[in-house]
């Protein structure tokens, strides 16, 4: 198996209940189960990373180092981009392929998917302003010590004047009912973003360009639209509620589809059912 090449910007904070530093994973966990939190962030017990999460990190790892690694003054056109692209993609994936020949598959399904989104974008892109079509920022981690959040947003680019556009990419299926989860986690980069002065002018819109998994029957998709201040109020609440609960040590367990999915069973169920107090 491939050792996966941890990037250096995909921190993590160590968890400690004096200053509880949460990122979009952390207050995403304790959402969706509490008792998982505990195990994965607060303890640091380890768990097995499922296969669509390893693809994912180095796929991730891949796209953002392509953008280092092209001329961009040989690309004129879609195709010279795909040529591009897949030059430096192919030499990794060769060399991935030598140690886990499946991996190595599925990896260049992924970023053929990629390629195929970044040629759409090529074809729509303002001619005025050919560099808008590189990101201004990608893979940057970011920490606001005034609310105690941190995370590494994926992609940031400048589509008009003092406006820009957080992009996140996703391997795996887009899922409307993720659509709440996914406008306040792209919130909490905004926040970040704009806490670290990091552009001049207003972060206006997110993305997020799912890549739709190695299926090549599923096309990827691009979900887009403005922030909105009904999103800024939730992100707020959300994260004051999720440190609450936290710093009250109240981790019960929330029986969910999710659970046959969990790395955590084993201490689950040794676990008793009613360990955990909920805060007054
Ligand atoms: S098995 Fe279910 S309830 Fe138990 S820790 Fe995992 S997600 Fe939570």
């Amino acid at each position: 198996m491939v050792e996966r090449v941890d990037a250096a910007v995909r921190q993590r904070k160590e968890f400690n209940y004096k200053d509880i530093w949460l990122s979009k994973s952390g207050v995403h966990a304790y959402n969706q189960c509490p008792f998982r939190f505990y195990h994965q962030v607060v303890l640091g017990t380890p768990f097995v990373k499922s296969i669509e999460m390893f693809q994912g990190n180095i796929a991730h790892d891949l796209i953002f180092e392509v953008y280092d690694n092209i001329d961009r003054e040989k690309i004129d056109s879609s195709s010279d981009l795909r040529r591009e692209y897949w030059d430096f993609f192919a030499k990794r994936l060769d060399d991935i392929r030598k140690e886990d020949a499946q991996l190595g598959n599925n990896l260049g399904i992924l970023l053929n998917k990629f390629i195929t989104v970044e040629e759409q974008r090529w074809g729509m892109r303002n001619l005025k302003y050919p560099n808008r079509f590189w990101p201004k920022k990608k893979e940057m981690f970011l920490e606001d010590d005034e609310i105690k959040y941190y995370g590494t947003l994926d992609r940031l680019d400048k589509w008009r004047k003092g406006k820009y556009i957080l992009l996140d990419y996703k391997t795996g299926k887009y899922r409307e009912y993720n659509l709440s989860k996914m406008r306040n986690e792209m919130f909490g980069y905004k926040h970040l973003v704009e806490a670290n002065g990091i552009v001049k002018g207003e972060v206006t819109h997110w993305g997020q360009i799912f890549l739709g998994g190695v299926d090549t029957a599923i096309q990827p998709q691009v979900i887009s639209e403005p922030f909105k201040s009904a999103t800024e109020k939730a992100f707020y609440k959300k994260l004051e509620k999720t440190r609450k609960g936290i710093k009250f040590r109240f981790f019960p367990k929330k029986h969910t589809p999710l659970c046959d999915w969990c790395s955590y069973v084993k201490e689950c169920m040794l676990e008793a059912e009613d360990k955990w107090k909920e805060p007054e």
